[in-house]
C-alpha cells in the first residue's frame, strides 16, 4: 500500500520500477482479502470508526478520501515523477482547484496559446474574484521579465500548445521564473507523462485533463494535479475535501485501466502521427503542417530534448482558407468530426469554430484556416486513404 498520509497519497516505491511497470502496478495492491489483481471501485461513501473520530484505515467520509481515488491518485503521480497526485473531476476542475492558491490581486502570465477552456476559467472566472491575467511569447522565454509584476505570481503553460502545436522551453522558463520568485504551472494534457515529465524540468505543479490520453478511451471525464511542492499539496487536499470537485470512484477506475496502456497507446498515436504528418506536408492542399516531430517547426529541437517522441496531435493550415477546412472535416469518414482528443479513435475538428470560441478576440485567437486532428491508433494505411479522399474534395 502507499506509504505516509493516505491523503496525500504519496508512492515511496516509484523509483524502483520503469515507466511501463508502474502505469500497471503503481499504487494498485492485489486486494489483500481476495487477493483479486484489479484494484477494486470502492462505493462506500462512509467509513466504520473504531472509536469517536478514530477512523479505521485512514477513511472516514468518500469526498475527503477514497481508496479508488487513492491508487490512481498514486499511479499517475508515480508516472509524473511527483510524490503528490490528486484526481478531480475534469481537467477544468484541477485547474481551478490550483487557481484557488492565488489571492486577489494576484497576475497569471499565460502562454499566447492555451486550451480555450483555459483562458475563459482564469479570464472570466478567476478574473471576478481579482485575479488578471497576461498573454506572453513563450517562444521567447526572455520576455518573460518584462511581462512580470510585482504582483505576478503565476505562469501556466502548455506545450505542445493546443491547437497551435507550439513548443516552449520548459526548463528555461522555469529557471526566469523561479529567478522573479513565481512558480510554473505546467499542463502535460498533449504530451502525457510517457513523452514528458514537467516536474523533472522544474515545474512546480503539473495539471492534466485526465479525459484525453490518460483515459484515452472517450469514456471518462477526469482531471489531475501532480506536484512535489508539499504546500501545494496540502491545499489541493484541503480544496478537494472543501469544494468537492472530486473524481468518482468509478471515474478513477476508468481513468486508472486507460493508463495501463498509456506507454503503448502513446507509440501507437506518435507513429501515427509522423506519417501523417509527412503525407500532409507533400500534399498541395496545404499551405503549413504544425507537428512538434517535423524538421522544419519552430520547437523541433526544444521538443527533441524535453520530449521522448513527438505525440499524436497534428494541426495544419489550409491555402483554401476556412471553406476549405471546412469542406474537409465534414468529408473524413474514419477522421470523426468532434472536440476532444487523444482517444484511440481518430477525430478531426476545426478549433477557430468549435473548442477554441471563447478565445475570439483574444490575444489567443486561433487562425480559421486551422484544422486540428487527433491522431487515433487505428491502422495507419486506413487514416492515410481517408485523409486523402477527404482532402480530394477541396481540389
Ligand atoms: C481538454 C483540455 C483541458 C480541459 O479538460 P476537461 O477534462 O475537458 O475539463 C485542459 N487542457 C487541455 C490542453 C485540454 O485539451
Amino acid at each position: 500500500m502507499m506509504g505516509g498520509d493516505p491523503l496525500l497519497s504519496g508512492f515511496e516505491d516509484s523509483e524502483s520500477y520503469e515507466f511501463e511497470t508502474r502505469a500497471i502496478r503503481a499504487g494498485q495492491p492485489h486486494d489483500p482479502r481476495t487477493g483479486g489483481v484489479v484494484t477494486p471501485i470502492a462505493l462506500a461513501t462512509t467509513f466504520a470508526q473504531d472509536a469517536i473520530g478514530h477512523p479505521k484505515n485512514g477513511y472516514e467520509y468518500a469526498r475527503t478520501g477514497n481508496p479508488t481515488r487513492h491508487a490512481y491518485q498514486a499511479c499517475l503521480a508515480s508516472l509524473e515523477g511527483a510524490n503528490y497526485g490528486h484526481a478531480f473531476a475534469s481537467g477544468l476542475a484541477a485547474e481551478d482547484a490550483l487557481l484557488r492558491q492565488l489571492s486577489p490581486g494576484s497576475e497569471i502570465l499565460l502562454g499566447d496559446d492555451a486550451y480555450g477552456g483555459t483562458f475563459r476559467l482564469i479570464d472570466k472566472i478567476h478574473g471576478k474574484m481579482g485575479i488578471s491575467n497576461r498573454a506572453v511569447d513563450l517562444t521567447r522565454p526572455e520576455l518573460i521579465r518584462d511581462s512580470w509584476s510585482a504582483n505576478t505570481r503565476l505562469l501556466w503553460l502548455e506545450t505542445p500548445t493546443n491547437p497551435m502545436l507550439g513548443i516552449f522551453d520548459i526548463e528555461a522558463i522555469c529557471g526566469i521564473v523561479h529567478d522573479l520568485g513565481g512558480q510554473v504551472v505546467v499542463d502535460n494534457t498533449f504530451a502525457t507523462p510517457y513523452l514528458q515529465q514537467p516536474l523533472s524540468l522544474g515545474a512546480d505543479a503539473v495539471i492534466h485533463s485526465a479525459t484525453k490520453y490518460i483515459g484515452g478511451h472517450s469514456d471518462v471525464v477526469g482531471g489531475f494535479v501532480a506536484t512535489n511542492d508539499e504546500d501545494i499539496a496540502e491545499e489541493l487536499v484541503f480544496i478537494q475535501n472543501a469544494v468537492g470537485a472530486i473524481a468518482s470512484p468509478f471515474d478513477c477506475y476508468l481513468a486508472m485501466r486507460g493508463v495501463k496502456t498509456l506507454p503503448v497507446r502513446m507509440d501507437r498515436h506518435c507513429e501515427n502521427a509522423s506519417q501523417i504528418s509527412e503525407m500532409l506536408m507533400s500534399h498541395n492542399a496545404i499551405s503549413d503542417v504544425l507537428y512538434p516531430g517535423l524538421s522544419h517547426h519552430q520547437g523541433h529541437q526544444i521538443a527533441a530534448r524535453q520530449m521522448s517522441g513527438f505525440g499524436g496531435m497534428v494541426s495544419f493550415r489550409l491555402k483554401g482558407g476556412r471553406p476549405a477546412a471546412e469542406t474537409l472535416v465534414v468529408n473524413t469518414k474514419l477522421f470523426t468530426l468532434a472536440e476532444s482528443l487523444g482517444a484511440v479513435e481518430s477525430l478531426i475538428e476545426h478549433p477557430a469554430v468549435m473548442t477554441h470560441a471563447s478565445v475570439a478576440g483574444s490575444a489567443l485567437e486561433v487562425p480559421d484556416d486551422l484544422v486540428r486532428i487527433s491522431v487515433g491508433i487505428e491502422s495507419i494505411s486506413d487514416l492515410l486513404s481517408d485523409l486523402e479522399q477527404a482532402l480530394n474534395f477541396i481540389g
